[in-house]
């Protein structure tokens, strides 16, 4: 497939995709049982995952999609992460964040350490995909769809240059 200059080589069917998400619905609605917890939606990326995701939760629940945009700082730590969208009051609620990728692990890691400041009961990551390779701010990922190789990746919600995500399974760039 071809996405703008660049060639992409089938990675994940949907078939794939569709089997491992119900997977990681199943753990979710065991380890919330008697819970009300609270989904996370990180857009643009994990918009496709979230909705097929959240169709197989079965335990009581709400879903609320944000987007994070990062900024320099005013401090010395540099770039600063910033929720929009976020009007829940997160305090003593079971939160799970769905995410579509965690790559170097730095916008996760700095969210959550956001989100601590609203006092919730718990904090946990779904991700579909993570790349072990490139992680370089270490993340507890309770919920992972799949270890991936440190190549790019495309469809299923994830973009190159915002296009390419109208697609039902991922690809992997040809290089
Ligand atoms: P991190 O802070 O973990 O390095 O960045 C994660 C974000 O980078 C993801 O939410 C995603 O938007 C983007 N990203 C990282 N790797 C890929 C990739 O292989 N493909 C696409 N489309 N986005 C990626
Ligand atoms: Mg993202």
């Amino acid at each position: 497939m071809n996405v703008l200059d660049k060639t992409f080589r089938p990675f994940l069917s949907a078939e794939v995709l569709n089997e491992r998400i119900k997977e990681l619905a199943t753990q979710i609605n065991k380890d919330y049982i008697g819970k009300n917890p609270i989904f996370i939606g990180i857009l643009n990326g994990s918009f496709m995952f979230a909705s097929d995701l959240y169709k197989n939760i079965t335990v009581p629940s709400t879903i609320s999609f944000i987007k994070l945009v990062s900024y320099k700082g005013t401090t010395s730590t540099g770039t600063v992460i910033t929720a929009i969208g976020l009007e829940e009051d997160l305090s003593d609620k079971d939160v799970i964040l769905i995410e579509d990728i965690v790559d170097t692990g730095k916008t996760m890691k700095e969210f959550v350490a956001t989100l601590h400041k609203q006092s919730p009961a718990s904090i946990q990551i779904c991700t579909l995909l993570h790349k072990p390779e490139a992680l370089q701010h270490p993340l507890d990922l309770k919920y992972v769809g799949f270890e991936i190789p440190n190549k790019f990746v495309v469809g299923y919600g994830l973009d190159y240059d915002g296009f390419g995500r109208n697609s039902q399974e991922i690809f992997q760039l040809d290089e």
